[in-house]
C-alpha cells in the first residue's frame, strides 16, 4: 500500500497537513496533497510530495486529484469555528460539491478506497441541550437535526458515501470528528476554533499586560477536544478497518469552556479577569463523544490528555504569535 498513490484533499490545511506528515513519516512513497490554497499558504508543505492547487467544487479538477490513486482521504471542506459556520451556512453547505465530485471521480478512476471526514455537527440538537451530556451515540444522529449548514451538509455526505457503498461497491469509510486541535492549525484570522482561540486570547493577554479575557457565552457550556496526533492514527485505523457505519473519532474528556480556560492560564502561569460575551456564537449547550463503538471495534480511542495536547497547542501558537508581533519591527530594520 505504501507504494501506491496516495491522495490526501485539503492537505494545507490543519488535518490533511498533519496526515501528510504522518505517511511521509511511516514511509509512503507516492503522496498528492491538493488544496485551494496557494502553497506558500499551507500549514505544512514537503518537498518530496506532489503538490496540487486544485478548486475540488469543479468536477474536472477532482479528477486530476483522483487519477491513479489507490486511496483518498478527503478532508477537503469550508470549515472553521462557530463564529464562522454560523455566519456561512451557504459556503458551509457548498462543501457538498466537493465530496459529490470527489466520490465520483473516485468511482471513474476505480479508486480502491475513500475516506471522509464528517464532523459531531451531524448529532441532533435536541441531544445537546444538557451541559451534562452523557456522550453522543453513532445512532444520536437520527432522527435528523443537523447544525444548521455545515452538519447538514455533512450528514448528506455521510449518506453519499454510505450509498456508493451500497450502490457501486466503493470501500468508503467515515469518521465523525470531535473538535480536534494542535499545532499547524488555524489559530487567527476568525476560522479558528476554541482551544486555538482561547491560547491566542490568553497569549495577547499575557504579552500586552491587560489581564482579562472574553470569553464567547457565558462559559458552562461543554466540549471534548481531541489532540492533532489521536486524530491522524484514528483516520488511518478506521480507513484500514471494516466499519461501513459512520464512527465517532473524538476524546471523551468533556470539559466546559471555563475549564479549558483554566487549563491555557494555567499553561500561561496567569490568572485573567474574565468577561463574558453572551452575544457571541455559542453552538449547542454540551457535547461529548461516546466511545463505545471505536472501543469495541478497534480497541482504542483517542487519549491524549487536554492538558498534555494544549501544551503544545499553546506553545506553537505562542511562537506563530510573536513571530507576527515582530514581522513589522523586522521590515522597518
Ligand atoms: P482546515 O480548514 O484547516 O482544512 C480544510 C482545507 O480544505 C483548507 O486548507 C481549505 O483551503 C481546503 N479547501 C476548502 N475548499 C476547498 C476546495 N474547494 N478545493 C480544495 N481545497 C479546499 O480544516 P481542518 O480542521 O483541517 O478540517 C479538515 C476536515 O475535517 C474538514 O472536512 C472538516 O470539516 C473536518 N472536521 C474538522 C474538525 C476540527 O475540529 N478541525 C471537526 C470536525 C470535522
Amino acid at each position: 500500500m505504501k507504494d501506491e498513490l496516495t491522495v490526501v484533499t485539503g492537505a494545507g490545511g490543519f488535518i490533511g497537513g498533519a496526515l501528510v506528515a504522518e505517511f511521509r513519516r511511516q514511509g509512503y512513497g507516492k503522496i498528492r496533497a491538493v488544496d485551494i490554497k496557494p502553497v506558500e499558504e499551507w500549514y505544512q508543505v514537503f518537498g518530496d510530495v506532489e503538490n496540487l492547487v486544485l478548486d475540488l467544487n469543479l468536477k474536472e479538477n477532482c479528477e486530476t486529484a483522483a487519477k491513479d490513486a489507490y486511496q483518498i482521504y478527503n478532508l477537503a471542506a469550508n470549515m472553521g469555528g462557530m463564529g464562522f459556520i454560523e455566519n456561512n451556512k451557504a459556503l458551509c453547505m457548498l462543501s457538498v460539491l466537493i465530496n459529490t465530485h470527489m466520490l465520483q471521480a473516485a468511482k471513474q478512476f476505480d479508486v480502491a478506497r475513500f475516506f471522509y471526514s464528517s464532523s459531531a455537527c451531524v448529532y441532533n440538537g435536541d441531544k445537546q441541550r444538557d451541559p451534562n451530556n452523557p456522550g453522543l451515540k453513532e445512532e444520536d444522529a437520527y432522527p435528523a437535526l443537523a447544525e444548521d449548514g455545515y452538519g447538514w451538509e455533512k450528514l448528506f455526505s455521510e449518506r453519499m458515501c454510505r450509498h456508493f457503498h451500497e450502490d457501486f461497491g466503493m470501500y468508503t469509510r467515515v469518521a465523525r470528528f470531535h473538535n480536534v486541535y494542535g499545532p499547524n492549525g488555524t489559530w487567527d484570522g476568525g476560522r479558528e476554533k476554541a482551544p486555538a482561540a482561547i491560547c491566542r486570547k490568553v497569549i495577547e493577554a499575557k504579552v500586552s499586560g491587560r489581564h482579562e479575557i472574553v470569553i464567547w457565552g457565558d462559559g458552562t457550556r461543554t466540549r471534548s477536544f481531541m489532540y492533532i496526533d489521536d486524530c491522524v492514527k484514528g483516520i488511518q485505523l478506521i480507513m484500514n478497518s471494516d466499519i461501513l457505519e459512520p464512527l465517532n473519532l473524538g476524546s471523551s474528556e468533556m470539559v466546559t469552556v471555563n475549564q479549558l480556560v483554566d487549563i491555557v492560564e494555567e499553561i500561561a502561569g496567569i490568572k485573567l479577569q474574565r468577561k463574558y460575551d453572551l452575544t457571541a456564537p455559542k453552538g449547542v449547550m454540551g457535547r461529548n463523544s461516546e466511545n463505545t463503538l471505536i472501543r469495541q471495534y478497534l480497541n482504542w480511542e483517542p487519549n491524549i490528555p487536554l492538558r498534555t495536547g494544549l501544551e503544545k497547542t499553546y506553545a506553537w501558537i505562542y511562537d506563530q504569535y510573536m513571530a507576527c508581533k515582530q514581522q513589522p519591527v523586522a521590515m522597518v530594520q
